[in-house]
């Protein structure tokens, strides 16, 4: 009987642990259960950042650094972000804090506050809602939906803004779609906001992870948005290193000011010795990414094919991200219903659309940072399954 300050008695969380956990249960029970609810790759992270994280310990990083993260960290991320993204920044707009997460966290803190509204993707990351709410702001959803390619509808957006609209969150490649926004839908939403003070969350993450040989295109790189734009990015997806926990955000100077006084209160700063491995990270070789997007590719396309081949289900092939999105519609059963299904009748993990919000339902989401030896036999026994709903 705890008496809890009211900001935590709703926060929310991620499907994903709740799932892990009913997983690690079963698996006691010595139950073989696939997991396609993972939203992290499954490689280790490459050598030659491992070595560099090593070299760190034995070479003094052991220590504090500045709270915003080690002045060569950021350069490399200036350098980065101009050589990928052709966006221009410099290190007094950098913050390095322990994963892409608090990125959302601190700027949401720093900006948002009640009566504030807040457009964010859904279905899409559920700790974008969870954290609008925890702020004290109200979360508008942006459909992104099958029909529209799970791209944004710019007509609704035009109707979603008003006077209290404070922000906008945009993910792409996106969560849990594997969707990619257009340059110009990123185009067409700058425009509607151009003269007003909304900004921009732009979570890109999964900009490395892309599968038609694009650039995913930044609405930062639009001149007139770049003052008013978060860039969240960081290295777990990319370089497969989600337990290192570090990540960045790019923003104007005077939110990085508040955003390093945040830290002050917090963390500190990010753990040294991953900061020195994100610099091998940015700054070495990158065929180990390359690699690992080849692989994901392949997986892409086997599970993609796998999925359509089951009666019942279909399911677009995104271009971006580790994840698909299939339709489930037909087989008459709502996500949840039908996830739970799946973990207790065919042994596989998966998660729910509805847990990325309601305009997910009618879709599973399954991740492929899997073998593609767990691919296929996931979908003999999904399919198994399935085709014992009557
Ligand atoms: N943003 C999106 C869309 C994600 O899917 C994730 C992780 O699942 C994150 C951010 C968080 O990444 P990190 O582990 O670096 O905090």
């Amino acid at each position: 009987n705890f008496k809890f300050a009211n900001r935590v008695l709703d926060i929310g969380t991620e499907k994903a642990f709740q799932v892990l956990a009913k997983c690690r249960e079963l698996e006691r029970e010595g139950k073989d259960i696939i997991h396609l609810q993972i939203g992290e790759p499954d490689f280790n992270t490459p050598k030659n950042i491992i070595d560099k994280g090593k070299w760190a310990l034995d070479h003094g990083y052991t220590h504090y650094t500045q709270n915003v993260g080690l002045i060569e960290l950021r350069e490399a991320i200036v350098d980065y972000t101009k050589n990928y993204k052709n966006i221009n920044t410099n290190i007094n707009e950098i913050a390095v804090v322990p994963g892409g997460k608090p990125i959302m966290f601190y700027t949401i803190m720093a900006l948002v506050e009640k009566g504030d509204e807040v457009i964010y993707p859904n279905p899409g990351y559920p700790i974008y809602e969870s954290l609008i709410r925890f702020a004290g702001g109200t979360p508008v959803p942006m459909p992104l939906i099958e029909e529209n390619d799970f791209r944004v509808d710019i007509d609704d957006l035009r109707t979603k803004i008003n006077k209290n609209t404070k922000m906008i969150i945009l993910n792409s490649p996106a969560n849990p779609t594997g969707g990619i926004l257009t340059k110009e839908d990123i185009e067409k939403t700058a425009e509607i906001i151009k003269d007003k003070e909304i900004y921009v969350l732009s979570d890109e993450i999964y900009d490395r992870l892309v599968y038609n040989k694009t650039v995913p295109f930044s609405i930062a790189s639009i001149p007139y948005m770049k003052d008013k734009t978060i860039i969240l990015n960081g290295f777990s997806k990319t370089y497969a290193m989600t337990g290192w926990r570090i990540g960045y955000g790019i923003m104007h100077e005077n939110l990085i000011e508040k955003i390093d006084r945040m830290i002050a209160n917090v963390t500190s700063n990010t753990s040294a010795v991953a900061q020195v491995a994100a610099i091998e990270a940015l700054r070495g070789p990158q065929d180990e990414v390359d690699k690992m997007r080849e692989e994901f590719k392949i997986r892409r396309d086997l599970i993609v094919d796998g999925l359509n081949s089951i009666d019942g289900i279909s399911c677009k092939k995104p271009e971006g991200a580790f994840y698909v999105f299939p339709n489930i519609e037909k087989l008459g059963l709502k996500s949840e219903e039908l996830s739970d299904y799946l973990l207790k009748e065919a042994n596989v993990a998966v998660l729910d659309g509805a847990s990325f919000g309601e305009y997910g339902e009618g879709h599973l989401r399954l991740s492929y940072a899997t073998s593609q030896e767990n691919i296929k036999k996931a979908i003999d026994r999904i399919d198994k399954a399935v085709k014992r709903i009557n």
